[in-house]
Parts: C-alpha cells; sequence; structure tokens
C-alpha cells in the first residue's frame, strides 16, 4: 500500500451529516427545484428513477417526466423492448407528433383495434402508400362494428373522409385550439400542400399540458426519457436502436465507470455524429479521479455511487465503494472543472438526503427504493400478513444477473461478468426483497420536493444552485441520529413521508 494516511480519509454518508439551519426570507412553495441532469438536459424536480427492472419501464418513465423528473430505462430486457418502451414515452405526449402510427384504407378493423391497443391510442389517421391523407378513423367511427364482423370490415367503408378536418403543418397550439374547438374534433393531422401527411395534434395532448406545467420534455414537445446500455456485446447496437426510437438520454450503466470498456464506448458514442442530439451519461464513479476520467471521455453527466444503494451488496462482497457524501463531494470536486453535473445514485432513504446529496455536489439524485413501491414500477402488488408490498431486487442480484442476464448486453455486464460460462459461478452484487407499497408516483415525489422545499427553506435557498453554495454540513454522531428520528415513543400513525 502506497498511501500517505489511509486512516485519515474518512467517509461520510447522508445519516453522518445534517445541515445547517441559516437565515431565511424563503417560503417553500416558492422555492424553484429546477436543475440540470446533463449538460443539455435540465429538470424542474431533480429527481430520476433507477435503470432497475423492479423500477423504470416505460410507464415510471411516463410518470416521471410527467412530474418534472426523469425515468432511466433497465437494459434487462432485448433490445427492441427496451426501444419499445423509448417509443411509448416518445409517443405519450405531445405538442405535434411528428410520425403518428397510420392505418391504409384496405386495412381491417381488426387490426386498427390492434394498433390502438399497441400503441394506446383512440384513432389513427388513413394514408395511401404515398403518405396522401385520405381520412381518419377512430372509436366514434369502429363504435358500431359488431365484433364478428371487425375481422371482413375494410378501414375505406368505415373511416371519417367528408369532411375531413386538417390544419397545414406548422399551425400554432392556439390556431389548433380554435379548430378543435370550432369542428368538435379530437384529433387533427397536419398535411403538407400535397396533401401528405406530416404530423397529428390531440386534444389531449393539451389537456396534459394543462394538467402537467411541470413535465420534462423536448423541443417537439415530447416527454423526455433516458435508457441505460453497457458496453459489451450488442452495446453499440442498443445504443443505435435506443437513438433511432428517440431516446434523449443514453446512460452508459456499470458498477465501475472508470474502466476502459465504460470510457471507450462513451467516447465513441460522444465522436459520432449520428448522436449528436443525445446527451451520454457515464458512472458509477466515487472518486475524483474516476469523475476526472468520465469528463475526460465526454460525459455529458456523471453517475456517481459505488455501493450506497439499498439493495446493494458489493461493499460487503468486494469490500470496495465510498460513503455517498463523501464519493459525490469528491467526485463533484473534478466534475466541476468540466462544468458537468453529478447525479448521487442511490442510498437515499428520506426526503432530506436529497438536499444533502445535492449540498455535497450533486445536481440530481437517482432513487431505486424510494419509488419501487409505486404504482407505476414493473411488477404485481404483493400481499404479506395483510400489507400490501412490491417487489425491489438488485440489478447484480442472482435473480436479475439470471433471467435475462444469458445474454451480454443484458444486466451482466454492469458487474463485468458478461464473460462467467454457467450461472453457478455468478457472483451476485446485490439482493432480492419487497419494499411496501406506496401508491401512485406521483404523490412519492410531490413528497419528496415537499421535503426538499422545506429543506431550501431552512437554509434560505431560493434555488438549486444557491442551496449548492448556501449549504453547510455539521458532522453528527450516532448520538445525533438517534435524536433525529422519532424517540422515546411508539409510533401509532406513519407520516406520508417517514414510515419507521
Ligand atoms: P436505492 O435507491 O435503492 O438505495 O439504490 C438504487 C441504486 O442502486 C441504483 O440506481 C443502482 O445504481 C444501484 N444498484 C442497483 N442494483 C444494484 C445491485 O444489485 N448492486 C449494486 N452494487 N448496486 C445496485
Amino acid at each position: 500500500m502506497d498511501q500517505p494516511d489511509p486512516f485519515g480519509f474518512i467517509g461520510l454518508t447522508y445519516d453522518d451529516v445534517m445541515l445547517l439551519p441559516g437565515h431565511t426570507d424563503v417560503i417553500p412553495s416558492e422555492a424553484d427545484t429546477s436543475s440540470r441532469l446533463s449538460k443539455r438536459v435540465s429538470v424542474s424536480a431533480p429527481l430520476i428513477s433507477s435503470a432497475m427492472d423492479t423500477v423504470t419501464e416505460s410507464r415510471m418513465a411516463i410518470a416521471m417526466a410527467r412530474h418534472g423528473g426523469l425515468g432511466v430505462l433497465h437494459r434487462n430486457l432485448s433490445i427492441d423492448d427496451q426501444a419499445a418502451h423509448v417509443d411509448k414515452v416518445k409517443r405519450s405526449e405531445s405538442g405535434m407528433i411528428t410520425n403518428p402510427v397510420t392505418t391504409t384504407p384496405d386495412a381491417t378493423v381488426a387490426e386498427v383495434d390492434a394498433l390502438c391497443g399497441q400503441f394506446r391510442v383512440s384513432g389513427l389517421p388513413v394514408v395511401e402508400d404515398d403518405g396522401t391523407l385520405v381520412g381518419i378513423i377512430t372509436n366514434r367511427d369502429m363504435r358500431f362494428v359488431s365484433p364478428f364482423e371487425k375481422s371482413t370490415t375494410l378501414v375505406r367503408d368505415v373511416m371519417t373522409k367528408t369532411p375531413l378536418i386538417t390544419a397545414p403543418e406548422g399551425i400554432d397550439p392556439d390556431g389548433a385550439v380554435a379548430i378543435f374547438a370550432q369542428h368538435k374534433i379530437e384529433k387533427l393531422p397536419l398535411v403538407d400542400d400535397r396533401g401528405r401527411l406530416r404530423g397529428l395534434i390531440t386534444v389531449k395532448d393539451f389537456e396534459k399540458t394543462e394538467k402537467y406545467p411541470n413535465a420534462t420534455k423536448d423541443a417537439e414537445g415530447r416527454l423526455r426519457v433516458g435508457a441505460a446500455i453497457g458496453f459489451f456485446g450488442d452495446a453499440w447496437e442498443r445504443a443505435g436502436a435506443l437513438r433511432d426510437a428517440g431516446v434523449d438520454i443514453i446512460v452508459v450503466d456499470t458498477a465501475n465507470g472508470d474502466s476502459a470498456g465504460v470510457l471507450d464506448i462513451i467516447r465513441r458514442i460522444k465522436s459520432d455524429s449520428a448522436f449528436d442530439a443525445i446527451d451520454v451519461i457515464g458512472g458509477n464513479v466515487a472518486t475524483r479521479s474516476g469523475a476526472r476520467a468520465l469528463a475526460e471521455a465526454g460525459a455529458d453527466a456523471i453517475k456517481v455511487g459505488v455501493g450506497p444503494g439499498s439493495i446493494c451488496t458489493t461493499r460487503v462482497v468486494a469490500g470496495v465503494g465510498v460513503p455517498q457524501v463523501t464519493a459525490v463531494y469528491e467526485a463533484a470536486l473534478a466534475a466541476r472543472e468540466f462544468d458537468v453535473p453529478v447525479i448521487a445514485d442511490g442510498g437515499l432513504q428520506y426526503s432530506g438526503d436529497i438536499a444533502k446529496a445535492l449540498v455535497a455536489g450533486a445536481e440530481t439524485v437517482m432513487l431505486g427504493s424510494l419509488l419501487a413501491g409505486t404504482d407505476e414500477s414493473p411488477g404485481e402488488l404483493r400481499y404479506v400478513n395483510g400489507k400490501q408490498f412490491k417487489s425491489y431486487r438488485g440489478m447484480g442480484s442472482l435473480g436479475a444477473l439470471q433471467t435475462r442476464g444469458k445474454k451480454t448486453s443484458y444486466s451482466r455486464d454492469r458487474y463485468f461478468q458478461a464473460d462467467v460460462p454457467s450461472d453457478e459461478q455468478l457472483i451476485a452484487e446485490g439482493i432480492e426483497g419487497q419494499v411496501p407499497y406506496r401508491g401512485p408516483v406521483g404523490s412519492v415525489v410531490y413528497q419528496l420536493l415537499g421535503g426538499l422545499r422545506q429543506s431550501m427553506f431552512y437554509t434560505g435557498a431560493r434555488t438549486i444552485p444557491e442551496l449548492r453554495v448556501k449549504g453547510r454540513f455539521v458532522r453528527i454522531t450516532a448520538a445525533g441520529l438517534k435524536e433525529s428520528h422519532p424517540h422515546d415513543i411508539q409510533m401509532v400513525v406513519e407520516a406520508p413521508n417517514y414510515r419507521g
């Protein structure tokens, strides 16, 4: 060992520190929680859902983006399936749908039904082979086709063709709203001067925009989404498929980001102009040098966390890791030199941990266990002794490594075990378990953001950048931690943001 003072370097985590209260004139409801996720993507809530198969598929990603955060789709599934999840998020709402799902006059109503089900839409524009719009078919047109006739009834015989209300591409939102109101329609196809379909605007999208004003959206008004890749096997092909499906952010998601394979794939994506529109997040690291390596490779954000996760056993299996507040602090020192944002990934148990992560140097946090118990996470509710739970497992747990892990681009290369020949030889770095059911993710996000706003009030910070500058830590002892939680009382009613 060649380390000058090995035991003078102390690692601290969330439970080791508290934020000092400071003079304030901030009202919690007025605090601005917007922050930078990556160099080019900002979020109004600094909350990102983990790329885990018990946390983020399209349903969670849609909900997170609507509530101002972002979801990162896990990669423990085939390339096609992951790309389909991206597509679902990108199609879930938009200012204008630029490539709407369409049908043809000769398709059957049964085929339209199937497409509507697959893409969760209620109607389709009808186009000829050359793209000319000839009609629109919606639930209204299909309502009176009997189930027995669906496979023999052609679209051309039931679609709405006269009057077919359309608008020129480039119409502004107010113009579209006026047409919806005048004609009492819910879908407005946009056409070019030769009558070819160029896009679609729906009433539903306007309603969603009003309902979720802080949603994380791209320039075209579609929800933003991230997706995880590895660095091994068909990772490059996966990156291309995700890009083609419209992904906004690619997360090179591994347990040790300071490694040749990870740095190479980040460099490769960043130097390929086909990926110009996509920000790349690299991870995970837990040191200054690790963060510097990712920044130098071109990462647009750096994900920090080796072993803090609630389901993670890396620190006991490998004896490796850095307590999370110190890891974030150290990584941020290097990231700052490159003006690259840091994401604090894993280990957050309470809303108060969010502000601690931000003051330590992160600009957003990534959450697994806090979101795994919500309606929007994959998996069914389980009942145990009358209480409701949802499954939650580490991506390095045997279950996750085995179910789909045989393909190299699934989750095995996250733990650098893509070359392991049989399941018996896998070394797990995570466990499988369950977390209490927590209802819709919207209420969990509301509580987490509410906690963050309280932190901002106590520290006198109007914005996240101000919180990161003004925040001051005090180190606490085991007695301080005990005092911080409810004590000397038997809890009879849990709070929505505190469970014993
Ligand atoms: P949590 O929010 O539950 O404390 O942590 C979630 C984070 O743990 C994820 O975003 C991911 O970085 C990390 N993680 C997920 N599965 C595993 C695993 O099996 N082992 C390790 N070491 N980390 C994991």
